[in-house]
């Protein structure tokens, strides 16, 4: 962990995982959407299997200037449906599952 994260200079948590899968997803749409994006407690999840505090679950920093850009998006990706089926995009061709609100590939919504 950075120092500048521990302080919160700049930043702020814009979203608090369940897994480290979800919280990189996260990143990686926020990413796609130049939102520069940084996790932390991504690796506390040992491999004991212990489910841990809430206070070491993955969390979804962005600078402050992006924080509504940033729940925006992450307000799209939550409302997709946990299961269903794959969808391919229609500017690359890259398959993503149906959690998945953007394109992995390119960062294109589905259906647009
Ligand atoms: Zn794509």
């Amino acid at each position: 962990m950075s120092y500048e994260l521990a302080s919160g200079r700049g930043w702020v948590r814009v979203y608090t995982a369940d897994t480290p899968a979800e919280a990189w997803h996260i990143r990686n749409v926020l990413e796609q959407h130049s939102i520069e994006a940084r996790l932390r407690n991504e690796t506390l999840f040992g491999a004991t299997g212990e489910v841990p505090v809430l206070e070491s679950l993955p969390e979804v920093w962005v600078r402050i200037e992006a924080q509504v850009e940033a729940a925006q998006l992450i307000r799209e990706i939550r409302s997709r449906p946990a299961r269903g089926a794959q969808w391919r995009c229609r500017n690359c061709g890259e398959v993503s599952e149906a959690v998945f609100a953007v394109c992995w590939q390119c960062g294109v919504a589905e259906g647009e």
